[in-house]
This record gives C-alpha cells, sequence and structure tokens, in this order.
C-alpha cells in the first residue's frame, strides 16, 4: 500500500522557482507520468519524492506519514534512471542481487527472488555476463530487475526509456506496463515523450516551467486539454491552433471561417485536431493552398497556412495534390476547442 501525497510542494533555488505549488495525491497502485518539456520540473519533482532534494515549502506524505525529513533509504522507494547505472565488475546476477545485500535481507532469499526477478523482463539467459557484455535494451531491463527484486512500494523512474533506440523502447514500453500492472506497485514515471506518458499512464500531469499545467486520464487531456499549452504538446501531430475572432458564433481569420460556435465575442485561439477534419471538395471552412503533403501509408498528410498558423489535416491515403493547389478542408464546429487568446486557457 503505498498513497503518494504532494501538498503545496515547491522547490526554490535562491529567487529561482524549479516546482512551484504542486498538489497531487496519487493513489496506491496508480502510474503516474509526469510529463513536460525539458527543465519543466518533473525530474526535481521526482527527486523530492525520492528524498534525494529537499523541499522548500509544502509537505510529501506516504501513506498518510510526512516524510519531508526521511532519508531516501527508509522511504521503500526503487528507482530506475535513463543512465542504468549499474555495477560495471559485476555480472547481472550480482547486479540483481545487490539491492538485497544493501539492505541485509536474509541470504537465503537471495536466489529465489534474483530469479524471479530476472524472470519477470527475461534476462535469465544472461546472468553471468557483465554490463559491458549487455545491449543498452538488456542492461535497462536489468536496472528494471534491480528495482524490482526489492519489492518496493513505489517505483520512480526518470526517463527510463530515452538511451534505446526506437523499437526497443516500444517494446520495453510494453514490458514497464506490463510489470506495473503485475506487482501493483505504485508507480511515478518521468518523460517528455507525450506518447510514452499516453500509453503507460493511469493520469498524466503535464507540467510547464514547475507549474502543473492539468491532470487527468490520456483520454482526458486528448479529449479537453486545459489551456493551449497542453494542446500543443499532446497529440501527433499536436492540435492545430489558429488565432482569430469570434462574433456571434463565428471564428474567422486569414483563410478560414467556421459557424455555430458557442463562446464569447472577441479574440480566441480555435483548436482542432488534424485527424477531426477532412478534406472536402468545395466550400470548406479552410480554403488554403497546399504548404507540404506528407504520406504516411495510412493517410495522407496536408498541411496549409490558415489563421496565422500552419494547419495539418489528414486526408485519405489515396488524396494527392501539389504544393500550391487549392484545397477545401471541412472542419465542423463540434471537433473545435476555443481558448482565450491572451491567457491560453479553455473556454470551450
Ligand atoms: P529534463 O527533462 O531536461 O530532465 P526536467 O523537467 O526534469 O527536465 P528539472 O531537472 O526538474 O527539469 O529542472 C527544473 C528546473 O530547475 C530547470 O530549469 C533546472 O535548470 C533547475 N534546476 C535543477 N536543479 C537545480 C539546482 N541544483 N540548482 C538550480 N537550479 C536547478
Amino acid at each position: 500500500m503505498a498513497e503518494i501525497q504532494l501538498r503545496n510542494v515547491s522547490k526554490r533555488w535562491g529567487s529561482f522557482v524549479g516546482v512551484d505549488d504542486f498538489n497531487l495525491t496519487i493513489a496506491d497502485e496508480e502510474f503516474l507520468v509526469l510529463l513536460g518539456p525539458s527543465g519543466c520540473g518533473k525530474t526535481t519533482t521526482m527527486r523530492m519524492i525520492a528524498g534525494l532534494e529537499d523541499v522548500t515549502e509544502g509537505t510529501i506524505s506516504i501513506d498518510g506519514q510526512v516524510v519531508n525529513d526521511l532519508d531516501p533509504k527508509d522511504r521503500d522507494i526503487a528507482m530506475v534512471f535513463q543512465s542504468y547505472g549499474l555495477y560495471p565488475n559485476m555480472n547481472v546476477y550480482e547486479n540483481i542481487r545487490f539491492p538485497l545485500k544493501v539492505r541485509k535481507v536474509d541470504a537465503d532469499s537471495h536466489d529465489e527472488r534474483v530469479k524471479r526477478a530476472a524472470a519477470m523482463v527475461e534476462l535469465e539467459p544472461f546472468m553471468h555476463r557483465k554490463p559491458a557484455e549487455l545491449s543498452g535494451g538488456q542492461r535497462q531491463r536489468v536496472a528494471l530487475a534491480r528495482a524490482i527484486v526489492r519489492e518496493p512500494n513505489v517505483f520512480l523512474m526518470d526517463e527510463p526509456l530515452s538511451n534505446l533506440d526506437a523499437k526497443l523502447r516500444v517494446s520495453t514500453r510494453a514490458q514497464i506496463k506490463n510489470l506495473s500492472h503485475e506487482l501493483k506497485v505504485t508507480t511515478i514515471y518521468v518523460t517528455h515523450d507525450q506518447i510514452e506518458a499516453m500509453t503507460l499512464a493511469d493520469r498524466v500531469v503535464v507540467m510547464k516551467q514547475g507549474v502543473v499545467q492539468q491532470v487527468g486520464t490520456p483520454t482526458e487531456i486528448y479529449d479537453r486539454p486545459a489551456n493551449t499549452f497542453v494542446a500543443g504538446f499532446i497529440g501527433s501531430p499536436a492540435m492545430n491552433l489558429m488565432e482569430g475572432t469570434l462574433q456571434d458564433g463565428t471564428f474567422t481569420g486569414d483563410r478560414v471561417s467556421i459557424s455555430g460556435l458557442n463562446g464569447p465575442n472577441g479574440p480566441v485561439t480555435l483548436g482542432f485536431r488534424a485527424e477531426d477534419a477532412h478534406v472536402g471538395d468545395d466550400q470548406g471552412e479552410i480554403s488554403a493552398p497546399v504548404y507540404t503533403m506528407e504520406l504516411l501509408g495510412d493517410a495522407t498528410m496536408i498541411a496549409v497556412r490558415a489563421g496565422g498558423a500552419m494547419v495539418s489535416v489528414k486526408a485519405h491515403k489515396e488524396f494527392r495534390a501539389e504544393i500550391g493547389d487549392t484545397v477545401s478542408l471541412s472542419v465542423s464546429p463540434e471537433i473545435c476547442h476555443l481558448f482565450d487568446a491572451q491567457t491560453g486557457a479553455r473556454i470551450a
């Protein structure tokens, strides 16, 4: 059982604010992902939970006990980093066993626990190899097994896949998801990769410059981004965001006019996702020359300039046009998101 609570948690170095007033309860067995661009405070938040960084203000509790002053070793937390942190002179078996020795766990149980952890990440054939004799993916699995073997209450993972190639990243990602489900351990996972976040998380926390922007399930964050930052960060491609004016339910901007919207009159940012619009015949809401066209195999992606931005729309895979040809794009009001032009906050 491990419920983690952060109450008004801030981290400052002098006048620089690394994490600003972070509030969240992470449920027992939850898989929580901290997501955001480089420098947004993800690692600092995780390090405060681990006890590797002091909290400037606020409290962190694990199962109701405030741990602000508790040593990292007393928090029952196992960490996995992007640099695997393996001991080069020890073989795989010894590396996995190491935390048991340090914690003076009953020696009789070591062999069984090491083998069980190794089996979970399919490392049995490599037990006698040294880290230098392993691939990057295998080394990362040793780091995972070393975290698993402790049977901790909490896993903290800081970009554990970032040193792996694209294919290995996908398979190791699936393995991590499966493991966390099987082990029923509260997991906090840091990444700047929104696809990792969306595929792994029960809930995602999106951060920017030390401030939480939105907390929600991947679906909530994708379907109802709280502001233009989240809208522009989640999804591949990210949401199209156009500048214009809303007047009596009609949004008007450069080469775009969409009617049937609900919102206050005045300047707004309008968003929609590439896959929600389509390339129509004449009389679409956007009419503009093709800037680029990309063949994706299952679809053709068209980009045009409209509403002061580059706008992408997914067309049928057989759709073809020349750069410069005028295309008409259908954008129905139901697929549109409206944001405040100044603050970027969601309006509707
Ligand atoms: P990345 O994805 O690049 O690891 P991050 O979101 O994990 O980024 P943090 O490492 O948490 O970001 O850093 C948050 C901010 O705090 C950054 O601007 C960083 O420069 C700053 N920071 C981190 N450690 C210190 C420190 N010891 N002293 C001063 N500033 C720091």
